[in-house]
């Protein structure tokens, strides 16, 4: 094969043609239970006002210096333009993706990021398979992308809500872990983290959007009813989580009745992922040396 040959070969083949498919991950945080492959998994096993032995005084800090290192990995993943990052966020309602998002992507470069927000599906997305439309998200190349809610809505809120039946959606775990193979494949790393909140807790956040006027608008009617829901919604979460737990997108699981220790351990986990992936600024392009900018 010639040079020019390999070249165009190298731009066309995706990024993963000689990345690591079955990365081996870096351990999450303190904390923070990695749901493990092929076992089954009791969601009420973790305790969600855990802290993972972290110091709440020292946190602020913490989750700085993590957001530095977040920050700097970005830049050499996107100067590398070879593989990306998809993190996927869910919970119950109240259960603070909105906040961990803000939190740990504060001081990102908002040209290597990307969050989606992914809400009752449109007609015309009803109308496709139901991966399609986050198929469409996935982060390309150099870039991170954020799932605030995802492809698990299909296997959750679509369960518990009897949207489809029951043997459409049983399928789903399998096409789901398909999906994740592939896009881990083609280059993409796949962090998926569950927030875990107390009953109490998820009453208390309620309250608050009814009582605080700068709440008001997150405040939805529907999380009453969807509270109702409340135990199907912990099945519905121990199946996916049990059944869609893969060596190469293993769940975790990150107690998060705590912000602070809910942020810091979801940014160092973020970190530490980037880490390991050891993103590399491109060669200069051949010939730079010696040159020099005219007046
Ligand atoms: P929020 O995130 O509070 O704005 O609410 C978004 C709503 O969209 C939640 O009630 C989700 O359960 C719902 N939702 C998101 N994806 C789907 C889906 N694929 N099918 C049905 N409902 C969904
Ligand atoms: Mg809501």
């Amino acid at each position: 094969m010639t040079k020019k040959h390999g070249k165009r070969h190298r731009a066309a083949t995706p990024a993963s043609a000689d990345a690591t498919p079955w990365q081996d991950r870096p351990r999450a945080a303190p904390g923070i239970v990695t749901v493990v492959p092929g076992r089954s998994f009791d969601l009420a096993s973790v305790d969600p006002a855990s802290d993972g032995g972290f110091e709440k005084e020292a946190a602020g800090e913490a989750l700085k210096a993590e957001r530095t290192r977040i920050s700097a990995l970005q830049e050499r993943l996107y100067a590398e333009h070879r593989r990306s990052l998809l993190v996927v966020f869910q919970a119950i309602d109240t259960g603070g993706k909105d906040g961990t998002i803000r939190n740990v992507f504060q001081g990102v470069n908002p040209q290597g990021c990307r969050v989606w927000s992914f809400k009752v599906p449109s007609a015309e997305e009803l109308d496709q398979d139901f991966l399609w439309r986050y198929h469409a998200k996935v982060p390309g190349r150099g870039l991170i992308g954020v799932f605030n809610r995802s492809h698990y809505e299909d296997v959750l809120a679509v369960r518990v809500k009897d949207l489809v039946p029951e043997k459409i959606w049983r399928e789903r775990y399998g096409l789901i872990n398909d999906f994740e193979r592939l896009l881990t494949l083609s280059g993409v790393t796949v962090l998926k983290f569950f927030l875990h909140i107390s009953k109490e807790e998820q009453k208390e956040r309620l309250e608050s959007r009814l009582v605080e006027p700068d709440k008001h608008w997150k405040f939805d009617p529907a999380d009453l009813v969807e509270r109702k829901s409340w135990d199907a919604y912990q099945s519905a979460f121990t199946d996916a989580l049990s059944r869609c737990s893969t060596p190469y997108a293993p769940w975790h699981v990150v107690p998060a009745n705590r912000k602070w220790y809910r942020n810091l351990a979801i940014a160092r986990t973020v970190a530490d992922t980037l880490e390991a992936m050891d993103p590399q600024f491109p060669e200069p392009k051949p010939g730079i040396a010696g040159l020099t900018v005219s007046d």
